[in-house]
């Protein structure tokens, strides 16, 4: 098992595919992009596999999400989710995507194994969709969404990130738009994880803010007693059986209950989003490690995981490494 000195189990493992992205969204990226990894540091297919084969047959893994960047440009999605779904105990297999090519590549996956998916939709306006993340491409967002539905990819879950006075205005219109289509739409507070450090407490769009805008329109009632490793408190919507939820990431945190581990597209396991360490397991198995040898390195960098995120510490520093290589 994975478990850290502060009694937590990581059963939930990340795996980022690429730091490639083909929009720029404006809380993660710089429209310019980034210089993205060279190739012969990714993991190759095999190597991804092996190393989700460890963490479910030797460290108590029981969900794999596949995320990025963006991990539709991954040629070897659908093999990497039937390879997952293949291992025993089979894990839940999941994917965060911003949707693009889902269209083609929903029932693909669905066939290969993939259990549910969480695609990224900011706003329904195709000028903003363009101002936000430097690409036309709603209309391509939209068609994915449709077809996760249709390949039965249940619940389709909608992920939303409001930024002040660029889409903030739209928390009702995407709950409406998500309630008529059967998605289930979750706020995310935005967190200091783009590359460019624009990230300021005062223009994050906070929890409170959010519910309050939804409440102008809804009635919201918490859904659930417990909110458990869950990030999303979760509400219904009109007496339900419909639900929203909000991530409060920063103003509200779970790190106390987190149970994530993260494996980046090159190969270094991150213990937290906001981790300023990493261990290396890439170097390590091209080295000729046994998959002992792999769990154990494995096992180490989860003990030494931090209590808690620390963003409203004095000395808080953002990792050196964005969101979009990270893994979100
Ligand atoms: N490209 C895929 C996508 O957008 O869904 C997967 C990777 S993306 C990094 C994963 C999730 O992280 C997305 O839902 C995105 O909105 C979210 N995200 C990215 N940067 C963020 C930030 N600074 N704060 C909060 N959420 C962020
Ligand atoms: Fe790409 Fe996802 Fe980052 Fe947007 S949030 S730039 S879609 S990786």
């Amino acid at each position: 098992m994975l478990v850290d000195d502060h009694g937590r189990t990581a059963t939930d493992l990340r795996v980022s595919l690429t730091d490639r992205c083909n929009l720029r969204c404006s809380y993660c990226m710089p429209p310019e992009g980034l210089d993205w990894l060279p190739k012969p540091e990714l993991l190759t297919d095999e190597e991804v596999v092996r190393l989700v084969r460890i963490g479910v047959t030797e460290l108590g893994i029981t969900e794999v999400r596949f995320t990025g960047g963006e991990p539709l440009l991954r040629r070897g999605l659908p093999g990497l989710v039937a390879a997952a779904a293949a291992l025993r105990p089979r894990p839940e297999i999941s994917l965060t995507t911003n949707g693009i090519g889902l269209d083609r590549l929903a029932a693909p996956l669905a066939a290969a194994g993939l259990d549910r998916v969480n695609v990224s939709l900011d706003t329904l306006d195709p000028a903003t969709f363009r101002r936000l993340a430097h690409r036309d491409r709603l209309a391509d967002v939209l068609r994915g969404l449709a077809a996760a539905h249709a390949a039965g990819l249940a619940p389709v879950k909608v992920n939303a990130v409001l930024m002040r006075g660029i889409n903030d205005h739209e928390a009702v219109p995407l709950l409406r738009y998500c309630l008529d289509h059967g998605y289930r739409l979750r706020f995310i507070e935005q967190m200091p994880l783009d590359a460019q450090h624009g990230w300021d407490r005062a223009g994050m769009i906070t929890a409170d803010e959010i519910l309050d805008r939804l409440g102008a329109a809804f009635a919201l009632v918490p859904a659930d007693g417990e909110r458990g490793s869950a990030p999303a408190e979760s509400f219904t919507v009109d007496g339900g059986p419909e639900r929203v939820g909000v991530i409060g990431s920063v103003t509200r945190p779970f790190c106390g209950a987190c149970d994530r581990v993260r494996l980046t597209a090159d190969g270094q396991i991150r213990n937290c989003l906001f981790a300023t360490e990493e261990s290396d397991l890439r170097g390590a198995l091209r080295a000729g490690a046994s998959d002992a040898e792999l769990a154990e390195r494995w096992r180490t960098a989860v003990r030494r995981k931090r209590a808690g995120h620390g963003i409203d510490d004095p000395g808080f520093l953002q990792p050196v490494r964005p969101m979009s290589a990270i893994g979100g």
